[in-house]
């Protein structure tokens, strides 16, 4: 953990440590924000888990999300971010006034705070989901789609995720097989369509897995499934299953205290990042309930450092930020 003052104002402070939040980072500092960002004691984010990222541009060859993320890090700290490895506890924000954040006793005071926590795929919570991740249980189609080709495959949920999922990986795998716990479908009615046409998807419902299988090698080889309305079980084999019944963003810190969407993304007035909150801005996953790939969260974390750049270039201080310049200068 880089060595940070409590008592001082802070340009910006950036809550977050993945692909938005690192982006900001290496923007603001370029830009002589000296930006401090709390990254979160599992920083990372999504692709902290994820193994081959192979639709990130710049990487031909593609490379390990893990590295991946090590490398934004390293591009931010290069220009000077410093970075607590800890996570927020609490946020204060403020109308253009001082932005507070804790990482447990210690307050940190900015001018300027980019909201980045991200979002979290929802899990089923069933044996085998989180062991055999990246050994054939996945949360993103469009990450790891193309790592089935000719393989039997499920894709668990009945929303629009499931069907757009489905459609991306079924043209790479052998059978495709959407399970879904009722027989109707939240997924827009379009989308149901152009799944059900297409040749090698099947649905299969209501059904719900019990539990992901490992076979010999370590890898998944078959999920166990269950009638939702009989009870009556059955195993398929499977190479491949991916779970799509959702994300949950990381808004929980700032609930009450900023406009949400009804599914508790943060509101930005796009193509900015600004929130309704004067010097708060909000960027990546934490926003985004549509696209949700790394490159769109790079994308949205550069936007956040910009809009947090001209907002401290173009705001004059508040009396609140100039007595607390002072108060810091004095000791
Ligand atoms: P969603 O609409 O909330 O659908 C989640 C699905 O997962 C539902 O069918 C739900 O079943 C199922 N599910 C939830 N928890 C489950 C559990 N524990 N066990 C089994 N099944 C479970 O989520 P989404 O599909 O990610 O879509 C989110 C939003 O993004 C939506 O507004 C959607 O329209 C939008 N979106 C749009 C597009 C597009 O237009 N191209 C693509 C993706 C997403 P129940 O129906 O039984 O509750």
């Amino acid at each position: 953990m880089s060595e940070s003052t409590t008592d001082k104002l802070e340009n910006l402070i950036i809550i977050g440590g993945a692909c938005a939040g690192y982006t900001a980072a290496t923007y603001a500092s370029r830009a002589n924000l000296d930006p401090l960002v709390i990254e979160g004691f599992q920083w990372g984010g999504q692709l902290q888990n994820t193994t081959d990222v192979e639709n990130y541009p710049g990487f031909p060859e593609g490379i390990m999300g893990p590295e991946l993320m090590a490398n934004f890090r390293a591009q931010a700290e290069r220009f000077g971010t410093r970075f607590i490895t800890d996570d927020a506890t609490r946020v204060e924000l403020s109308d253009g006034g001082i932005q507070r954040v804790w990482v447990g006793d210690d307050e940190y005071r900015a001018k300027s705070v980019i909201l980045a926590m991200g979002a979290q795929p929802k899990r089923l919570g069933l044996p085998g989901e989180i062991e055999l991740g990246g050994r054939g249980v996945s949360t993103c189609g469009v990450c790891d789609g193309a790592f089935f080709k000719g393989e039997d495959v499920i894709v668990v949920g009945g929303g629009d995720s499931a069907m757009e999922d489905a459609m991306f990986i079924a043209k790479y795998a052998n059978k495709l097989t959407v399970v879904h716990r009722r027989d109707e479908f939240r997924a827009s009615k379009i989308m149901v369509e152009r799944a059900a046409k297409t040749p090698n998807i099947e649905f299969k419902t209501p059904f719900a897995p019990e539990s992901f299988n490992a076979g010999e090698g370590g890898k998944l080889e078959s999920v166990s499934l269950v009638n939702t309305e009989t009870g009556e079980k059955e195993e398929m084999a499977v190479g491949g299953a991916f779970v799509a019944i959702g994300h949950v963003p990381g808004s929980q810190l700032v609930t009450g205290q900023i406009d949400l969407h009804d599914n508790d993304y943060v509101k930005t007035s796009e193509p900015s990042t600004r929130t309704n909150l004067a010097g708060v801005f909000a960027v990546g996953d934490l926003v985004d309930f549509t696209y949700r790939q790394a490159i769109t969260a790079a994308g949205s974390g550069c936007r956040g450092a910009l809009d947090a750049e001209w907002y401290l270039r173009d705001t004059p201080p508040t009396e609140e930020q100039v007595e607390a310049m002072a108060e810091v200068a004095a000791e």
